[in-house]
């Protein structure tokens, strides 16, 4: 069978489905292929969703445990896995299917198969019912995202060894977990598993947890993780992974090492992901793939190929579902004759751990490497009024400024519900917003989003909850 499309979306993640979902809305002829039987991607089927619906048990968990220092005390929790996976599985089910009714009520042709590049206007779909169909298409958007990285020598294949797919499954919940990777995924479900009862081991390379996050933020981070696992490995390497009857025997190498010999029931790795530019005909296409393994894409997401669109975790860091859906959308907006270009003030990033980290813009590790001249302005949660009531006053707000124009360069914070509270530091940065500008916007009381209109009156050396006169 063969037939022809205007564009043809090949990747139903996050940045696919955004791309193909708008190219219809233009009014465009628009077919997507995903492997999976609804769009989603990664993102829906085993990343983005699923470990926060299970980061949401886990924090129901600390809070049933912790309830008792204020006075109530919850029984042990009785934790059925079964139900847990079950739970799980429905949210992805939901938002999986709604996105396959979105698909049809916009009318786009969505096939369930896997595209190999012809050449540069065609692709054989071999589909999910046996048979194969040809597509031809006007312009295609390569949107077929990553796959967990592996690690030459401890990818073994046994059962015990998973990556976060496997995590997510959660088949059992072992007695012994080792996380190899200190990332924002080996914290996210190292978090999961040990609310629900593993001890947990995290081990990382480098000498901190999430390299790349500014350090005062992590330390308040690090402090809730070590005391939630059982322990943390910095500056260690895993050597090696043998299955042993009893589990997986474990060598770790590194300065601090005092048992570089362990046992572990399941051991997680989670080091990284890498793009998805081979096994399907890239070759047969003009398509450049760079030296850091992504497709390579100007400000307008085209490729090397005048045919072809590419965005997503795809075309390079950082890997996130929102900045391959903001992608798609300039990809499709080119397309349909705009003069669109892909270039944000800032991308959000979040990790979803207890608590919560997170930042836009510019960081101050970030300005510090590239030698911007920056100033800081923090405010401590311990000075909040919301995260007193909260019995959480481990959160800190910090602003990045631009010195003279006062404008926000950046913003990080850690603390319960600080992946949502950033979206305001984001729409400040996109809008150019100054320290002023934040604190003279009037923030709700008691909220912890004070803290941002805090930490500008920081700056100013008056903030009303806190005494910290500026520095002449
Ligand atoms: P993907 O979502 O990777 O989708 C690509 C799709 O293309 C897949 O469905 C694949 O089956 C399909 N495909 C590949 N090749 C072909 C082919 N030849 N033919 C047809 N189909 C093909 N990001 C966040 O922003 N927030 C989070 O909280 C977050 N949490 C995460 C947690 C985990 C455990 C993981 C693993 C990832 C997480 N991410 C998160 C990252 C996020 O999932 C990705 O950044 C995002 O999914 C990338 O979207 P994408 O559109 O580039 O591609």
């Amino acid at each position: 069978m063969s037939t022809k499309t205007e564009l043809l979306v090949i990747g139903g993640g996050p940045g696919g489905y955004a791309a193909a979902f708008l190219a219809a809305d233009l009014g465009m002829q628009v077919t997507m292929v995903d492997m999976e039987k609804y769009p989603g991607g990664v993102c829906l089927w085993r990343g983005c969703i699923p470990s926060k619906a299970l980061l949401h048990i886990a924090k129901l968990v600390k809070e049933a445990e912790e309830a008792e220092k204020i006075g109530i005390k919850f029984g042990k929790p009785e934790i059925d896995v079964n139900k847990i996976r079950e739970f799980k599985n429905s949210v992805v089910g939901k938002l999986t299917g709604g996105l396959g009714q979105l698909a049809k009520q916009r009318k786009v042709n969505f096939i369930q198969g896997k595209a190999t590049f012809i050449n540069s206007t065609s692709v054989s779909i071999a589909k999910s019912d046996g048979t194969t169909e040809t597509v031809e298409y006007n312009k295609a958007i390569l949107a077929t995202g990553s796959v967990p990285s592996k690690v030459p020598g401890l990818s073994i294949d046994s059962e015990r060894v998973m990556d976060s797919t496997g995590a997510l499954e959660m088949n059992n919940i072992p007695e012994k977990l080792l996380v190899v990777g200190g990332g924002y995924i080996g914290l996210e479900l190292g978090s999961v598993y040990a609310a629900l009862g593993s001890k947990v081991t995290v081990v990382e390379m480098t000498s901190g947890l999430l390299p790349g996050a500014d350090r005062d933020l992590v330390a308040v981070l690090a402090k809730r993780v070590t005391s939630l696992m059982s322990a943390i490995y910095l500056d260690t390497k895993v050597v090696e992974l043998k299955e042993v009857k009893e589990g997986i025997k474990v060598k770790f190498e590194g300065p601090k090492v005092t048992e570089p010999e362990q046992l572990f029931d399941k051991v997680l790795i989670s080091v990284g992901r890498r793009p998805v530019t081979t096994g399907f005909g890239i070759e047969n296409t003009k398509v450049k793939v760079n030296e850091r393994g992504f497709v390579a894409v100007d400000k307008q997401m085209k490729t090397a190929d005048t045919a072809i669109f590419a965005i997503g975790d795809i075309v390079g860091n950082p890997m996130l579902a929102h900045k391959a859906a903001a992608e798609g959308k300039v990809a499709v907006e080119v397309i349909h004759g705009e003069k669109s270009f892909f270039e944000p003030a800032q991308i959000p990033a979040v990790v979803f751990t207890d608590p919560e980290l997170a930042w836009a813009g510019l960081t101050e590790l970030e300005a510090k490497e590239k030698g911007i001249e920056v100033q800081i302005a923090k405010f401590p949660w311990g000075a909040s009024g919301r995260a007193t009531t909260l019995d959480r006053n481990d959160g800190l707000t910090k602003l990045i400024i631009e010195p003279g124009t006062e404008r926000i360069l950046g913003v990080g914070m850690v603390g319960v519900g600080a992946g949502d509270m950033i979206a305001e530091g984001a729409l400040a940065i996109e809008m150019a917003a100054n320290v002023k500008d934040l604190s003279l916007t009037i923030h709700p009381h008691p909220t912890l989003s004070e803290t941002m209109m805090a930490a500008a009156e920081v700056f100013y050396g008056h903030a009303t909850d806190m005494y910290r006169p500026k520095r002449k």
